[in-house]
């Protein structure tokens, strides 16, 4: 990518990839995951220096390894969910620290569809605001790639999940993966079906990844002293607000989150991922590969998860 915009700026082009220097590995990768981050750093709602790849998970096996590196080898199965961008690629030499080690139980397509998303998933429910089970929470496009992770999760700990919905299509996908109640936001207005689902009372959280268009509506959709998770913007961004609308509303809590903050160590990582490998392995997650497209043909992809075709995950195939 030389320069931003929309999906035509991504160029597929031959790069000289070299060996990996000390920390480094090289991997050649076998899926890679399409994730809506990789829109706001394409459009430059992210900025970062050009010419830059994009893309931040893939799948792949370890083909060289630099100096200093203890824990991975050639030939281990591996993915990852890190900066810097270039997961766009056949192979990538990458830094070794944040590879993530796969059973034999997890496929490289399986791993290149969930490890963004579904650690996203893990960090949310477990450590951002930690679900114990039991409560009614908000949960934002229940159908895409984080959301059918995140209705299945909610379904396994106990929680009543509901979630926001633009088509009749997409909520039955999202009933299917077990969020409770889907509210269909383009012709019902989601704070009054909140309300009435919750008896008047409002939910203790929202997970809103939708930013611009919901944010308002999210913070209304709160009990008093409850959690807004603003964690995406796929609308556009929040714009600046006045804290005194978290006063009004009942001393709410607002955090935005992001991955990285969360899997910045290795043992926070591993756990992490442990806890996604047994919710697959024990099939209380099943990962919807709803997309597959060439890599070349990503600027497709790009331009389908902008317009809201897509629904699952979706993996790019080198
Ligand atoms: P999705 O598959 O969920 O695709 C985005 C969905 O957002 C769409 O399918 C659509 O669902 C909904 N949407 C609502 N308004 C718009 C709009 N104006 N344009 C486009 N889509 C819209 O993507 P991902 O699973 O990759 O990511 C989901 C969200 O989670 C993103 O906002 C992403 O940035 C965020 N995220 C944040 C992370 C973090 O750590 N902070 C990590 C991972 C993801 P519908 O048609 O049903 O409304």
């Amino acid at each position: 990518m030389f320069k931003t915009g929309g999906p035509e700026v991504m160029e597929y082009v031959d790069v000289e990839v070299g060996d990996p220097g000390p920390g480094e590995v090289r991997i050649r990768h076998v899926a890679c995951g399409l994730n809506f981050i990789d829109v706001y750093f394409r459009s430059g709602l992210y900025p970062q220096p050009l010419p830059a790849g994009l893309g931040q998970e893939a799948a792949g096996v370890i083909d060289a390894v630099g100096p200093d590196v203890r824990h991975v080898q050639v030939g281990d199965r591996v993915s990852y969910a890190t900066r810097p961008n270039g997961a766009y690629s056949e192979l990538r030499v990458m830094p070794a620290a944040f590879l993530v080690k796969l059973p034999d139980s997890i496929s490289f397509e399986t791993a290149a569809a969930m490890t963004l998303q579904g650690l996203t998933v893990q960090y949310l429910f477990r450590r951002t605001f930690p679900l114990r089970g039991g409560e009614t929470i908000l949960f934002h496009a229940a159908a895409g790639g984080v959301g059918l992770i995140a209705s299945q999760w909610a379904k396994a700990l106990g929680v009543t999940m509901i979630g926001t919905v633009s088509s009749d299509e997409k909520a039955a996908l999202a009933t299917a993966a077990g969020c409770a109640h889907v509210i269909n936001y383009k012709t019902e207005n989601f704070v009054e079906r909140v309300r009435e689902i919750t008896g008047g009372k409002g939910v203790p959280v929202v997970y809103d990844s939708i930013g611009k268009d919901t944010f308002i509506g999210s913070l209304d959709s709160l009990a008093p002293l409850g959690t807004m998770v603003s964690f995406g913007n796929a609308s556009g961004a929040v714009p600046p607000f006045s804290l005194n609308e978290l006063a009004s509303r009942g001393s709410l809590t607002i955090t935005r989150p992001s991955l990285p903050s969360y899997i910045s160590t290795r043992a926070d990582l591993d756990a992490a991922a442990a806890d996604l490998f047994h919710m697959v392995d024990s099939k209380q997650i099943k990962i919807d590969i709803n997309q597959r497209y060439a890599l070349k043909d990503v600027a497709q992809a790009h331009a389908d998860l902008e317009a809201r075709k897509t629904t699952g995950s979706t993996i790019l195939i080198p």
